[in-house]
């Protein structure tokens, strides 16, 4: 099949999922999850109409995006991988959304490059919520500290809470942990769900899915 089949069958996935919950499609946004493919990989899913589109990599979207949003000028690219503060600038120039926002410094070093540019890009405070040591988010302790620092104090544009749920786990928990503490402060989004469990996330509230593989087919890295 086709990367264009592959987006139709998830979006209906997505439709199916959201009615067995009660809820609107129309509620929940695919994040089309691009990283490692190249730009004639992603070309089928923008001309079948998709337009949102994550990276994980500041870098590996530098090269294959400028083009991109010149030729389709309402593509909307969300940065769903680390960030490093000395990539700050770039990603502000690059992405219209980060959802990786998972500490002060990271916070505060967006919130002045944004002043900077006279932008203000959406983000979403991501919390590791299955407490890895090697996965980006802060803390479940964090998280309503840093939560009122991005948007009381830096005014930073908090659309919603990411979390990725470790890899072994039963997701659910995650995705109730997320919504919990999105309730809790009164945030409407939640990014959460990937290709195995976007489904699941769905039933738990989420509002954007970030789904990669089964979009594009397994990453193959040379
Ligand atoms: C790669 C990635 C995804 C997509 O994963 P798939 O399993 O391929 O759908 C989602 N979220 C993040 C943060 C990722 O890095």
């Amino acid at each position: 099949m086709g990367i264009a089949d592959n987006l139709a069958q998830v979006k209906h996935s997505i439709e199916l999922a959201a009615q067995d919950a009660n809820r609107s499609s129309d509620e929940v946004e695919l994040v089309a999850v691009s990283k490692v493919h190249v730009v004639e990989t992603i070309r089928p899913a923008l001309e079948a109409g998709h337009r949102i589109f994550g990276e994980n990599r500041v870098q590996e979207a530098q090269g294959k995006w400028p083009a991109l949003k010149e030729e389709f000028t309402d593509l909307e690219l969300h940065l769903i991988g680390g960030l490093q503060t000395n990539k700050v600038k770039d990603a502000v120039e690059l992405f219209d959304v980060i959802e990786t926002v998972d500490r002060p410094k990271l916070a505060r070093a967006l919130a002045k490059e944004m002043e900077k540019q006279g932008k203000s890009l959406g983000v979403y405070v991501q919390i590791n919520t299955g407490e890895e040591e090697q996965k980006g988010g802060c803390l479940l302790s964090e998280a309503d500290e840093l939560i009122t620092l991005c948007r009381d104090e830096l005014k930073l544009n908090v659309l919603g809470l990411m979390c990725i749920p470790p890899a072994a786990e039963e997701p659910s928990l995650h995705f109730a942990f997320l919504r919990e503490i999105a309730k809790r402060h009164g945030i409407e989004k939640l990014s959460m769900g990937m290709s195995g469990d976007y489904e699941a996330a769905i039933r738990f509230d989420a509002t954007s899915v970030r789904v990669g593989t089964a979009v594009f087919g397994e990453r193959v890295k040379a």
